[in-house]
């Protein structure tokens, strides 16, 4: 018998009525034969309400605690999909993520995934019940909640189905696939067929909310078959016709039918950019400033370091925005006195827009209608980084969506693939 895991989001789960909605889908397919385990998240704005709700309490509040409380909004959610599910009289049992267990580490907040015991999940499959696994969460070795991080409800879903050997994870959203940038900033846009999995890492590494990075990482170390598809169509929609909508990620290059240069573009306007001015050139110095940032436990995205001039140079990297307070004080207060250096500077109104696509490993030419397009519309390059398939730029965040939408038009995304 196949195994499916489904997951549904937050404006999936938005409303009664749409809880209701994906009750009947579930219903559907379960009465078709498959099994089911479903992964909702928390209804939409719920997470962020929760957290609101905390800060307003202490700013600084634990991050133990801050788990605590954002992973109650799954609960209810799954409470509320099994009632509709028994209302359309499917058996059908939730489980929170300690009762799985799904076991993380303990880093609050954006805990990750180690160890899933199936036995319970498996237990209540084999009585032909549907099994609804709340999102979001889990359980330390011992026995603290923990959350994996916004938009981990992903990640659950696709490390489910990897622990189980799902035959296919259906990731259900608002969008009905993953387009060539956000269809929200790009009207034009195009949803894909298909994305190889290395496009979707990328994208979703680079700021596409569409799936959380880590879900798009399980997916591609377990070879999850995982597809991204509309909770907003009629639910009771054939499922041959269902289960073929939609973006398919995919393993193999040469699936990639559509072949384009360039698949997509994705931007992220989270990161902040910090520059540490007139430091030293010498050896050494990377290390000088990188080093209490990492011990501080902040991750740093882009860097440069510019090319010296009489014996000093400026070093900038970019973090994220809810870091940049964090990072300024660690560069003030521990790496300005040691290295002596002149300055140190933050600017939040960044934002990061990247061109990716696996055809750059074959093309030339790809930065150069980059750094042409943005130019033409008089936009500021201030940083730069490259992988094999990927171009990211840091601009003005107020030049964000006329760059992405001139780079979609220079990459011609708007046409449909030869
Ligand atoms: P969910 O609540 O279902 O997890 P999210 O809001 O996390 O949904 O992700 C879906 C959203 O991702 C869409 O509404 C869309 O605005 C955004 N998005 C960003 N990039 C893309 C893309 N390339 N293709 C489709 N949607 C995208
Ligand atoms: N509810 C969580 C969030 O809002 C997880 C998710 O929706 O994936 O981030
Ligand atoms: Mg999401």
């Amino acid at each position: 018998m196949s195994l499916v895991v489904h997951k549904y989001g937050g404006t999936s789960m938005g409303s009664v009525e749409r809880i209701k909605n994906v009750a009947k889908r579930v219903a559907k397919w379960h009465r078709a034969g498959y099994q089911m385990v479903v992964v909702p998240s928390a209804m939409s704005g719920e997470t962020n309400r929760l957290l609101a709700l905390a800060k307003e309490v202490d700013g600084n509040a634990s991050l133990r605690e801050l788990d605590m409380i954002a992973s109650t909004g799954e609960q209810v959610s799954v409470g509320l999909l099994v009632i509709a599910l028994q209302a359309e009289g499917v058996d059908a049992i939730s489980f929170c993520g300690w009762q799985v267990p799904i076991r993380t580490d303990d880093s609050y907040t954006k805990a990750r995934i180690t160890s899933i015991d199936d036995k319970r999940v498996r237990d209540e499959l084999a009585k032909g019940k549907v099994v609804v696994i709340t999102g979001f969460q889990g359980v330390t070795d011992d026995g603290h909640i923990t959350t994996l991080g916004r938009g981990g409800s992903d990640t659950q879903a696709v490390a489910v189905a990897a622990a189980m050997k799902a035959d296919e994870c259906l990731i259900y959203t608002d969008v009905d696939a993953v387009y060539t940038t956000d269809p929200r900033v790009e009207p034009d846009a195009r949803p894909l067929k298909t994305v190889t999995f290395e496009e979707m890492l990328e994208m979703a590494s680079l700021g596409s909310k569409i799936l959380q990075i880590r879900s798009v990482e399980f997916a591609g170390k377990y070879k999850v078959p995982t597809r991204v598809l509309t909770s907003f169509s009629d639910p009771m929609i054939p499922i041959a016709e269902e289960a073929s909508s939609g973006t398919l990620i995919s393993f193999e290059e040469d699936e990639n039918v559509e072949q384009a240069v360039i698949s997509g573009i994705a931007f992220n306007r989270d990161e902040a950019k910090v520059s540490v001015l007139g430091v030293p050139d010498k050896p050494g110095i990377a290390y000088a400033i990188l080093g209490p940032v990492a011990k501080a436990n902040i991750d740093v995205d882009m860097i440069i370091q510019n090319a010296g001039v009489g014996g000093t140079t400026d070093f900038s990297f970019t973090v994220h925005r809810n870091e940049l307070q964090k990072t300024l004080d660690v560069l003030k207060n521990d790496v300005q006195p040691a290295i002596h250096a002149k300055e140190v500077t933050g600017d939040p109104k960044v934002a990061k827009v990247s061109v990716v696509g696996i055809g750059m490993r074959s093309h030339v030419g790809i930065a150069a209608l980059m750094f042409e397009t943005l130019s033409k519309e008089g936009i500021n390059i201030q940083m730069i980084s490259t992988s094999e398939i990927k171009i990211s730029v840091v601009i003005d965040d107020k030049y964000m969506e006329l760059a992405v939408r001139a780079l979609h038009r220079a990459f011609e995304l708007d046409k449909a693939a030869a």
